[in-house]
This record gives structure tokens, sequence and C-alpha cells, in this order.
């Protein structure tokens, strides 16, 4: 096994080798808990719930912390204008994150601490940074000197020429533009229960060294894997490396991991005939409207549908094929339950024992790319497209030994024995854990026939029959339907 990761500090895909051997400290950057989720917070939590279920899998011992930011400038700003306090509204607004969660199968996150409960840790730590002269107090304020940092602006990969001034500072100045706010200090404007003491007066913690302190309280100094969205690599992680480093001398997180963002394509939606509750949610991209409108396995899909390290389009057609990938899954699982009267969900299984050998051989290559694409910087999107070609393959099997019709026993074994093991692939990275409904907001019938269809289609096209395969294609677009052959198979679309 050599699993490998892009590291953003280094700028190339490097060799997983974790700070101890066989256990895995993951640290997430969590969502500012001041207004509703939308889909980007939904994105980092899903693909490193799924990084991590595989690295379970893969035998390590994994323990993955995300934070709750519930001290910060915006939360302050927008219980002000709701005309509530601060922890009322961080309290309502995390439960909203935490159900669409639940919702979105994410269930491996170990520890989430609030930054409220932190403060001592937060306090002890710039104390640390001062004492060693990484760090100065100015008026009720503390900052971080970036000009004492050699390293400064390696994950960035930026220079930075400023020097580190000896004049005398006026109250709350900072020595050098690119300093950064450790601590605080308290406006008198602010409601009390934002005020926390500390040596320099009352105050609070500056955002960047709260994740500082709560990831090295539950991993240590040193960790193996710091994820965030790409849009917190500067200044965010820059400066959470600066601090935690110059404080304990040493490497702080040995791979930076960034997911891209979401992007919405408005003109696919000026298209659609989408409810228009649902195009302003996904214009202002809100989970919970989302997670009404769509299974959270379907959102769980479209996110792990793309590499986590691209951009994941959010538009409503793109949803709509995602769910339509998914629903070639889930009628499989179906047609199993039908023909075997017993659900692949249940007891699912990677051992399953498959005696027709061109049936198992077909499982084990399955999963055998499934690892590779894995193993080659947790590439999901590959991992689908690997179950998704799994797929027609079991129900030609099916056709051929007749299951459905009440074949003979090991025939019909066997098929429930390969959907089972397919069920078992799928929850490697958080897929088919109940079973779902298929029939959510489409026309059953429509989608089955299409399915047949495309079917007959890559039939003809594998025997190389091309001009059949042409004339489906073109007589579906003479009815308004268009077909898309893309890399986890064909998906159609009414123009
Ligand atoms: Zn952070």
């Amino acid at each position: 096994m050599s699993l490998t990761i892009y590291n953003t500090l280094t700028r190339k895909k490097e060799l997983f080798e974790p700070v101890t051997p066989g256990k895995v400290g993951i640290y997430v950057c969590g969502p500012t808990v001041y207004k509703p989720s939308h889909i980007g917070h939904a994105v980092g939590p899903v693909i490193f719930d799924a990084i991590k279920r595989y690295l379970v899998y893969r035998g390590y011992d994994v323990k993955w912390v995300v934070n709750i930011t519930d001290v910060e400038d915006k939360l302050i700003a927008e219980a002000k204008k709701q005309g509530t306090t601060s922890a009322e509204l961080a309290k309502r607004v995390t439960e909203d994150y935490l159900q669409a969660m639940a919702k979105l199968n994410v269930t491996g996150i170990d520890e989430m601490p609030k930054a409220s409960e932190n403060i001592d840790g937060i306090i002890g730590i710039i104390e640390r940074l001062i004492e060693k002269g990484h760090a100065y107090a100015s008026g009720g304020d503390v900052y971080f000197d970036v000009a004492k940092d050699g390293d400064y602006g390696k994950l960035s990969n930026r220079s930075f020429d400023e020097q580190s001034g000896q004049r005398e500072l006026q109250s709350g100045e900072k020595r050098n533009s690119g300093d950064f706010a450790l601590w605080k200090a308290a406006k008198p404007e602010e409601p009390e229960e934002v005020k926390f003491d500390s040596p320099w007066g009352k105050g609070r913690p500056g955002w960047h060294i709260e994740c500082s302190v709560m990831s090295m309280r539950y991993l240590g100094e040193t960790f193996d894997i710091h994820g965030g969205g790409l849009d917190l690599v500067f200044p965010h992680h820059e400066n959470e490396i600066a601090q935690s480093e110059c404080a304990t001398g040493k490497l702080f997180a040995k791979y930076w991991m960034h997911n891209g963002l979401t992007t919405f394509n408005t003109k696919k939606v000026a298209k659609s005939d989408t409810s228009e509750e649902m195009q302003n949610a996904l214009k202002s991209l809100t989970l919970h409207v989302m997670l009404d409108n769509y299974p959270g396995e379907v959102v769980r899909y479209l996110i792990l549908s793309t590499h986590y390290r691209r951009p994941i389009e959010c538009s409503p057609e793109e949803i709509d094929s995602k769910r339509k990938g998914l629903s070639s899954f889930y009628r499989f699982f179906e047609r199993i339950e039908r023909a075997c009267e017993v659900s692949a969900y249940d007891d699912a299984s990677l051992n399953e024992k498959i005696t027709d050998n061109d049936l198992a051989a077909s499982c084990e290559e399955c999963l055998k790319r499934f690892e590779v694409a894995m193993d080659d910087d947790f590439n999901t999107a590959g991992a689908i497209a690997t179950m998704f070609e799994l797929v027609p393959k079991l129900n030609r099997f099916m056709d051929e030994r007749k299951v459905d019709a009440g074949a003979n026993e090991s025939a019909k074994a066997d098929a429930l024995a390969a959907a089972r093991r397919l069920v078992a692939i799928g929850r490697l990275i958080g897929l088919f854990v109940e079973p779902q409904e298929t029939t959510a907001g489409g026309d059953d019938l429509t989608d089955q026939v299409m399915q047949v269809l495309m079917e007959v289609r890559q039939h003809v096209r594998k025997n190389k029959d091309f001009a059949t395969a042409d004339l489906i294609r073109d007589r579906l677009k003479d009815v308004g339907i268009t077909l898309e052959d893309r890399p986890e198979g064909t998906i159609w679309r009414v123009e």
C-alpha cells in the first residue's frame, strides 16, 4: 500500500507517513457559527468524513477534530443585529450545522471544541509567544510579529520584506502591516459576554490562534493532517503555522490538504424548471433548504463525485444528474431485494463469498481499483466511477442467470453476495448506509426506460456497432433527450 496526499506545503503529492505509526490526527477548520450553513460548509466535513472512513479501513487509528468558532467579530456583529447574545446565536447556528451533518452522514468527528471553552489555553500560548519574542502587546492588543518568523509565507508561497521596527508604538499600533492579532482588546460598546480576562486586560482571542490551540490540545504539537477550504490558505493557515511553530519550535501539521470551493452556475438555473425556493437556496447555497429538497446522500454523492481539490459545481442540473447516477445503484439494490427477498444493505460485507469466478473477479477488481483511486490523494471521484462500472456487470449476471425468475440457489446467493460487496465498498466512503427512495421527484418509469436504452447503447458500442449507438442517441435527441457520456457513466437530460 502506498497512500499519497497532495501537500499544499510542498506543492506536490507525497507518500503518507503518519507522525506516529498506525495513528492519524486530522484537524479541519469548522464553521464560524453566525449564519445558517451553506453548501460550502458541507464540503470539508463530507470529504474528511470519507477520508477518515478510508483511513480506518486501511487500519489506522484516526482522531478527527473540527472546531466551532464561537468567538469572532462577525458573530458579535450578527448577534447585535438580531438583538440576541453571541452565545444564543452560536448555539442556534451550531444546532443547524449539526443537523445538516447528520443528514449528510458525517459521523466521524471525534471532538468539536469551542473557542469559548479554550480561552485559558489560548492565553497560555500567547504568553509563550511573547516570552520568546515572537509577539508583543500594544495597548490591550497582542500582535504576532511576522518579521521575527523567517518561515512566514511558506504555505501560501509569499514573501514578506517587512522589518521589525524598534520604535515606540502608539497604543494598539502594529510594528508591521502584516502583523496579525493574537488578542484583541475589548471595545466599550461590545457585550460583556465576549470580554474575557487576560494579562493584557479584558478582550478576546483572534481567530487564527483559536485553531492553533484547539488542534494541538487534542492532537499534540505535531500532527498529521490539517484541512480546510482553499480560501483559508492565506492568511488563516499561514498564521496558524507561524504561531504554532514559533511557540513550540516544532513542525505543526505534516500534510496540508485544501478542498476546492463550490461554484454556482446561474446560467443553468435560468434554463431549469426547479422550484423558486430551490433556486434561491442554491444561489445562497443554504444547506438546510437543499437538504429539505434532496436526500443527504445525493448531496454527499455530489460532493464526493468531484476530486476534493477541484471546485464543486452546484446547480439543479448537476444535482439532478448525480441523483440519476445514484438511482442506478438503488435500482440494482431494489432488484436484488425483489429477487432474493433480502436487502443487500443488511449484513453487507467485503468478504461475502462468491462461487462464480467471473463475478468474484469483477467484484475484486472493483475493490482493487477503488483502493488505487483512494490511495491516489483520496480520489473519491475515481473510486465512485469504479463502483459505477460494476453495476451493469452485476445486472448482466442477473439477466444471464435469470436470477429474477427464481434461478438456482447458487446464482441467487452469488448475486446477493456481489450486491453486499458493492454496498460495503460504498460504505468505505459513507455511501449506501440505508435504503433510499429511487423515485424522489422523478418519473420512475421514464428513468427505467432510459436506463434500458442506455444499456442497449452501451452494449452495441461494445460490439463496435457505432451506427446503432448513434441512431439511439440521434433519435433521442429528436424527442428532446440528450445523452452525455461521462467517466462515471452516461447520463441523460431533457433539453
Ligand atoms: Zn482554522
